[in-house]
């Protein structure tokens, strides 16, 4: 249980000034320790031949970057991956050592002069692609070779060049100057699902583009495949390395693949209440009206909003914790504030917590709850909370 005077069971990091703590309408907590434990089981299920890239695209999944990274690292990861340049330069900026795969498109002048400057791995889809790449740095007098990651595609149909030319495919860019194929990959489409029909044939896809590969006398360099559906689902799938995100933020990506790993949700998000009243029976409640309180009746006012990332179809709809015990959300999510009908719980006070995500005594709202209300998945919800909400580590 929390109150607005302490907070059993989380301590508030280093980093994290008291003051900024105790003033915050609304923050995300980040639980380094549960990070630390998903990181570390994942490392138990991969063979010692199999490294970790922990995904940390999109800001961590809207955990915060540069700290998840260096929490991933420390805790067994060895790689990490982003989706942009940007988010590669932050990762460097912080200090962050390991190498780092870019996961999406990368091609103009720009992109290719930070990324040899900020020591990157592009990924490689297309002949035309590579070819850009090689020219530029030859126009730049680039006096070594970049190493970059051909990605292969399987059946996915985003990025990659199809798996059917993929032999020709590397032994182009292997002809190309100033390029070293330092991974060769492709990307599961459905490992989530029960349905293992796609997942095999794409499997069986990769392995023949691999072949071929060998089968030209081109030595393989790191192989992988599996994002965290395909870690959990399947030990033939990791190869030299795997790739995994929402399983490091403590999701699983479906139901039946939950029992493999103990996985502990990372992300929290708090908000404390405001203004607590009384209204009569017939009352409305917030804009519309689409809520009129039934009797007389208590409700809180909460300091978060769709703005912070509450999703505003969640209206009416949402349960959040205080004191460990569930109450309803009523009337309209506004831009910053949300009321609670809290008449079933004696006393609430200002100041005092709410938890909208995560744990409250034994009372737990994880994101698949949202996005099953939703009709989304879990890895929308996480990457929708906003930058006006401090990221707080806890341990
Ligand atoms: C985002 C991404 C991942 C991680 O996927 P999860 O389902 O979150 O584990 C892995 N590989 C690629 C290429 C990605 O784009």
């Amino acid at each position: 249980m929390l109150s607005h005077e302490q907070t059993p069971g989380v301590t508030v990091s280093q980093q994290c000034d008291a003051y900024v703590w105790f003033s915050q309408r609304a923050w995300v907590e980040i639980n380094l320790g549960a990070l630390s434990h998903n990181v570390q089981q994942l490392k138990k299920i991969v063979s010692d031949t199999t490294s970790i890239l922990a995904v940390v695209k999109a800001d961590a999944y809207g955990h915060g970057a540069v700290t998840v990274a260096k929490t991933a690292l420390q805790n067994g990861a060895t790689w990490l991956g982003v989706a942009t340049v940007p988010e590669g330069i932050q990762l460097r900026e912080a200090g962050i050592q390991a190498p780092i795969l870019i996961l999406g498109a990368t091609h103009t002048p720009e992109q290719i002069h930070a990324i040899a400057h900020w020591r990157l791995q592009p990924t490689i889809y297309s002949p035309k692609q590579a070819l850009v790449f090689s020219q530029e740095l030859e126009a730049v007098n680039y006096n070594s070779s970049l190493p970059v990651h051909v990605m292969i595609d399987t059946g996915m149909s985003r990025l990659g060049t199809n798996w059917q030319s993929a032999g020709e495919f590397v032994q182009f860019v292997q002809r190309l100057p100033h390029l070293n194929m330092s991974g060769i990959y492709s990307h599961l489409a459905t490992a989530d699902s029960p349905d293992t029909t796609v997942m095999n044939l794409q499997h069986q896809r990769f392995e023949k583009a691999i072949n071929e590969i060998k089968a030209l006398g081109i030595k393989l360099p790191c192989v992988h495949f599996a994002n965290s559906a395909g870690t959990l689902v399947d030990s033939s799938l990791h190869y030299d390395m795997v790739r995994p995100g929402l399983a490091i933020y403590g999701l699983s990506p479906a139901p039946h693949l939950k029992a493999g790993v103990n996985l502990k949700g990372v992300m929290q998000v708090r908000a404390r209440v405001t203004q607590v009243k009384t209204i009569g029976k017939g009352t409305g409640v917030s804009y519309g009206y689409t809520y009129i309180a039934p009797e007389d009746m208590r409700i809180a006012v909460v300091g978060i909003g769709y703005a912070d990332g509450v999703p505003r179809n969640l209206s009416n709809k949402m349960q959040v914790l205080i004191r460990g015990q569930r109450v309803s959300q009523i009337g309209s999510i506004t831009m910053d504030q949300l009321m609670l009908d809290v008449s079933a719980i004696d006393d609430i006070q200002e100041g005092e917590i709410v938890t909208l995500l995560g744990q409250d005594g034994d009372e737990e709202i994880t994101a698949d709850d949202w996005a099953t209300q939703l009709g989304t998945i879990s890895w929308e919800i996480l990457c929708s909370f906003k930058h006006r909400l401090p990221r707080v580590a806890v341990s």
